[in-house]
């Protein structure tokens, strides 16, 4: 039986990847869209989750919003007894998912904080390659145009848009995905922009045991993107680029599978529905938000989303 899911929030990562994913997956139907003004043909259409949640015929929601406003969206659904399924970060504070992971869990419904970038297709090879060796140092590199991937996107620069660790987010969920030990955050410097409310650059220094994890996100780079995690082993050095993508031992590619990550998200939440399982991470967010905890605060010129 296909789990009909209601779509919440057609923004870019909805149309991007959610749709065609949600089309490509076996076990999950498209049933319904909420959103405030965008709507698709031929689906049923509501401004928002309760009126969606108030017409019935969906099983499931996959929830595409920014994340302010997210728990109240949530928590809707999972009282409504439905399936849910969170974009990352899974929302604006570490301890509203951990009330939603608790409403889940009361309710006996699935609750999915997804992380994109863990599905990447280097990821789980790198994790193995990982899973035995010393491991020395590691370094990530996470740079983009914000121009470029966030045109326009008033609520990523608001409190609780996170700022550059909306994209830093995903580099941490491969850390603490890939690294065989818990990682720790030590210390942070955050570049606020005059007219900003989130940081456009941070500098974590972390570390697993005693073993240095450094980050570094800049969302001033223009031109290609740099989305790299390096770990140095007594072996020789891994490099995971391309948001995970692509695999490298001492320079040498490795053979990855094709890149499927929405997809094996949407198999992921059947399977944990047929399950009557949960799976709710909240490692990465834990950084971002010990990040902002320890920050040394720097403030750098305004920015304009139009140069
Ligand atoms: P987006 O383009 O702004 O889309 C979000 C949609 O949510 C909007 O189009 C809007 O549609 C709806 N919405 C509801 N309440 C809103 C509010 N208060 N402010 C703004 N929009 C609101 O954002 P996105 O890039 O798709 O990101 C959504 C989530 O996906 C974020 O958590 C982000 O981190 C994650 N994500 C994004 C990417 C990416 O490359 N963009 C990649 C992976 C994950 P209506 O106006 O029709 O309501």
């Amino acid at each position: 039986m296909s789990l009909k899911i209601g779509l919440v929030g057609l923004g870019k990562i909805a149309r991007d990847q959610h749709l065609p994913a949600i089309a490509a997956t076996d076990g999950v139907t498209l049933a319904a869209i909420a959103s405030r003004n965008a709507f698709l043909p031929d689906l049923p259409h509501f401004t928002d989750v309760h009126a969606m949640l108030a017409a019935g015929g969906i099983d499931a929601v996959s929830l595409c919003t920014p994340p302010q406003g997210r728990f109240e969206q949530a928590s809707a659904a999972l009282e409504a007894g439905l399936h849910l399924m969170l974009e990352k970060p899974p929302g604006a504070s570490v301890s509203e998912v951990q009330a939603l992971a608790r409403m889940a869990e009361s309710r006996g419904v699935t609750l999915f904080a997804t992380w994109h970038s863990r599905a990447a297709a280097g990821v789980e090879a790198a994790r193995d390659w990982l899973a035995n060796r010393n491991i020395r140092a590691v370094r990530v590199t996470w740079k983009e145009d914000v121009r470029q991937w966030h045109p326009g996107q008033d609520w990523i620069w608001q409190p609780g848009g996170l700022g550059v660790f909306d994209p830093g987010i995903n580099a941490l969920s491969i850390v603490t995905r890939i690294l065989p030990a818990p990682v720790f955050l030590t210390g942070s410097t955050l570049e606020y922009p005059a007219n900003r409310a989130a940081p456009i650059a941070a500098t974590l220094d972390m570390q697993m045991g005693a073993t240095p994890v450094r980050a570094e996100f800049d969302w001033r780079q223009t031109g290609p993107q740099t989305w790299d995690i390096t770990v140095e082993t007594e072996d020789g050095t891994l490099l995971l680029s391309k948001g995970g993508s692509e695999l490298y031992i001492d320079d040498a590619p490795q053979l990855v599978a094709e890149d499927t990550e929405y997809r094996s998200l949407y198999t992921r939440f059947a399977e944990l529905v047929a399950a009557g399982a949960s799976d709710v991470d909240l490692a990465p967010l834990q950084l971002v938000a010990d990040a902002f905890l320890l920050a040394n605060r720097i403030e750098v010129a305004a920015f304009e989303d139009h140069a």
